[in-house]
């Protein structure tokens, strides 16, 4: 069997942009360090694929034990079939030179019932593609095939004692979809065993392609033409209106001149042009600040964290439901040595646990936060002072806590924790008991306590101009 160049996955990042495609495959030393934030998202629905298995009880799983192995895992998959196997987990095909791992397959009579898991809440055009390429591969190895389905998780399923997996998962029959696009993927696998047979990547601009629907890995390469700073640097425009300026290759200057700029767009231009942070209150931040200097004792600084399992961990919860499993918290005026912590042991639902401690707290306080994902009783959220624009520096190009932090002057090391999004998965992993729980509880205290840190330097910062 002669090697594999397409698999599922280069033939969507082919799908997304064909530079993509060749640069993974001829280039790959020019790609990006994989922000953990993004290695979480990943990780987050590893599960859901072996937990969507129990819908079809028995089978036997073909999958490579190594990436390298994937020959071998077309070579069990047809021992399988021959041995009449009747129920294959990550059943292995190659057709066209490409290969494919299909999820779960059902012998149905003389036929075959093919099965895809997603670990999201609802299908997309992505998943629709992918679909496509795998029923074509699975006819063009000559499989008979008497559906297709998608399975995909039903976020409002609200799980009793014990998981309903019938209950849990929605399964979708896509055949009709995935047989009308049949001849579109043939072209499409040829045009990109074509394009890799190139000796020069395919001369394609930056686009909102580079973004969707994945955050190509290509990025740091392909933009570092872009001068600094450009468009790109202003989030108070959206992704779409950013690059209708750089098609009109307006300069910053240029853009000040536009009808219509919010308050929000003009600071950040004007912050990014001058190389200078900006403070520019707005009458409430006014306002929300002047009570605060007034009254120190009335508040405490706050942090949450949440994460959402694809899975409903606890009983009346639903998949991705946000739970909260973390605080820490810090009296105006203190010195850091009387920060305090909570992490929930996970035992039972967390979230629970931390409203009672949320609602002892909050008593007779109020909370500075600065982002909260679930609406706080006496809680004032900072995130919206930058959105106003009411605090803006040139290092920031976002709203997030990270990049707050890289405009107030906070560096690591934080163990390795840099968002909110890595303490989940460091959490979802201490849930699953991993070995090494311990440090990663240490590494989310360490989070947290930066993060106060981060909220008393910003508050600092705003009211700075008002004393
Ligand atoms: S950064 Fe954009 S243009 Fe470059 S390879 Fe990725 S998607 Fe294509």
């Amino acid at each position: 069997m002669e090697k594999h160049i397409l698999s599922k996955s280069t033939y969507i990042k082919g799908e997304q942009c064909l530079k993509q495609l060749y640069l993974h495959k001829k280039r790959a030393f020019l790609r990006d360090r994989m922000p953990a934030e993004r290695l979480a998202i990943f990780r987050r629905g590893t599960h859901v694929g072996i937990y969507a298995q129990e819908l079809f009880p028995g089978g036997i799983d073909a999958g490579p034990k190594h990436p390298s192995q994937y020959k071998k895992a077309v070579e069990k998959t047809a021992l399988l079939i021959q041995e009449g196997q009747q129920i294959i987990y990550e059943a292995g095909f190659q057709a066209h030179k490409t290969l494919i791992l299909l999820d779960i397959l059902v012998k149905n009579g003389e036929a075959w019932d093919a099965y895809e898991v997603k670990s999201s809440k609802k299908l997309s055009e992505t998943y629709y593609k992918d679909a496509a390429l795998q029923y074509y591969i699975l006819k063009e190895a000559g499989m008979k095939i008497n559906s297709f389905s998608l399975i995909h998780i039903n976020d409002q399923y609200i799980r009793e004692d014990n998981i309903d997996i019938n209950k849990l998962f929605v399964i979708t029959d896509v055949s009709k979809e995935v047989e009308k696009r049949y001849n579109e993927v043939e072209k499409k696998i040829d045009s990109e065993l074509n394009i890799l047979e190139a000796t020069h990547s395919p001369k394609i601009a930056i686009g909102l392609h580079c973004f969707k629907p994945y955050t190509c890995d290509f990025v740091g390469h392909c933009w570092k033409g872009i001068e600094k700073p450009s468009v790109f640097d202003i989030p108070a425009f959206s992704l779409e209106t950013q690059f209708e300026y750089y098609k009109r290759q307006s300069s910053l200057n240029e853009l000040l001149e536009e009808p219509g700029l919010s308050t929000a767009q003009r600071n950040q231009i004007e912050v990014q042009l001058s190389g200078k942070e900006k403070i520019n209150l707005t009458t409430e931040s006014k306002a929300i600040l002047e009570n605060i200097i007034a009254n120190p004792k009335d508040y405490i600084y706050l942090k949450i964290i949440s994460f959402t399992p694809a899975l409903p961990l606890y009983s009346n919860t639903k998949a991705y439901q946000s739970l909260r499993f973390a605080l820490s918290w810090l009296s105006l005026g203190e010195s850091n040595e009387n920060m305090e912590f909570y992490i929930s042991s996970a035992t039972s639902n967390p979230d629970l646990e931390i409203e009672q401690r949320l609602t002892t707290l909050l008593k007779d306080k109020k909370a500075i936060i600065y982002s909260a994902n679930q609406p706080i009783t006496n809680g004032i959220e900072l995130q919206q002072t930058l959105k106003d624009s009411s605090y803006y520096h040139p290092l920031m190009k976002d709203y997030s806590n990270k990049s707050l932090s890289k405009a107030l002057g906070i560096k690591p090391p934080w163990k390795g924790i840099e968002s909110d999004i890595v303490a989940a998965q460091y959490y979802d992993e201490i849930v699953r008991g991993h070995k090494d729980s311990k440090s990663k509880k240490e590494a989310i205290e360490s989070y947290l306590s930066r993060e106060l840190n981060l909220l008393n330097l910003y508050i600092n910062k705003l009211t700075s101009t008002l004393k």
